[in-house]
């Protein structure tokens, strides 16, 4: 059984080696650290000593490229896309060159951005790398002066319209169609394959989660595409009930289940993530029912964002963080060792 939790918001190794020796004593065997832009350009000697300080602590370590780009999940700022606007999305606005502040994730530069990133990651002794919630813009737009809502999307930048044409043999439109809905999806899936190849190349340990919707503006609409991807070791989602309003069994259950299928299809290790961020007051026993939701699903390896409740960020701060914290450890020790 697998068991762990993101960590940020901390660079002192004093404390790091406290808060590892903590998520031992509360049932975790794996800690996710998350390494943003800031974090490879002012700690990446800080950034190896965290991942030599958690593994001696007993923890298996995934390294987050926390809001790099700004196409990841993550509280963190980019300074890839002030640094380089011919790189940013360019949205699908008639009236001109929009672009938004996130990465194309097909331009070169931005590629060679995070084969830098890996190279650190693999540089730090971590086991693996997460790739959470990789994603293209996607919004909705209505003009005051009337006429309809429009769907706005990223990328239509030079390089994505010459893949597009290439693949499709037409200009690509900037209507949300069938088409440049797979293309989209193509897009994340391509740039999935190439970090995955280029990680596991270094010794790395791919894993992957997906927003817990099939919903194609989240980009992802076919989960599958992404459990066959070669390289990924493990394939998961994250259905944060709180945060999407769902019911936390008839969520956790569907997502766990149909992630389970495909693991067990391509052979890959299943995760899920539970919410353990912007928990409100009171509801904090319904993190013990979806623990114990994915178990009895099946699924053996089990991760909560945050540690402690996400207490150290007061965007994302439980209204509870203690309470959310001792359900967490609660339900990891009751299963730990079965
Ligand atoms: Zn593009």
């Amino acid at each position: 059984m697998k068991f762990g939790a993101s960590y940020f918001g901390n660079r002192i190794l004093r404390h790091v080696r406290e808060d590892m020796k903590k998520m031992i004593d509360d049932g975790c065997n794996f800690v996710v650290h998350t390494m943003s832009e800031h974090d490879i350009t002012y700690h990446s000697g800080t950034m190896i000593d965290i991942v030599k300080a958690s593994r001696e602590a007993g923890l298996e370590v995934f390294l987050d490229p926390w809001g790099v780009g700004r196409v990841f999940g993550g509280e963190a700022f980019s300074t890839f896309v002030k640094a380089y606007p011919d790189c940013r999305q360019r949205l699908n606005f008639p009236e001109g060159e929009i672009k938004i502040y996130k990465a194309c994730l097909n331009t070169k530069t931005f590629r060679d951005h995070m084969v830098a990133w890996i190279e650190l990651a693999a540089k730090t002794g971590a086991e693996g790398v997460f790739w959470d919630e990789p994603h293209l813009f996607f919004g909705e737009f209505a003009p005051l002066f009337g006429g309809k809502k429009m769907d706005i999307w990223g990328c239509t930048c030079g390089t994505c319209k010459d893949i597009f044409k290439e693949k499709y043999g037409y200009e690509m439109p900037l209507d949300f169609t069938d088409d440049v809905k797979s293309f989209r999806q193509m897009t994340i899936v391509s740039f999935l394959e190439f970090l995955s190849t280029k990680a596991s190349r270094k010794g790395l340990k791919n894993s992957v989660c997906l927003f817990p919707t099939t919903d194609p503006r989240y980009g992802i609409f076919e989960w599958e595409k992404v459990a066959m991807i070669k390289n990924m070791y493990t394939f998961g989602s994250d259905p944060y009930w709180y945060a999407y309003k769902q019911d936390v069994v008839e969520f956790v259950k569907r997502v766990s289940e149909e992630v389970l299928m495909l693991c067990k299809k391509y052979n890959k290790e299943a995760q899920i993530w539970i919410q353990g961020y912007r928990v409100p007051a009171k509801r904090e026993e319904e993190i013990k029912t979806a623990i114990d939701v994915a178990y009895n699903a099946g699924i053996r390896n089990i991760a909560t964002w945050s540690f402690e409740g996400t207490d150290c960020m007061t965007y994302v701060r439980s209204e509870r963080p203690e309470v959310v914290w001792q359900c967490v450890r609660t339900a990891y020790l009751k299963y730990k060792n079965r």
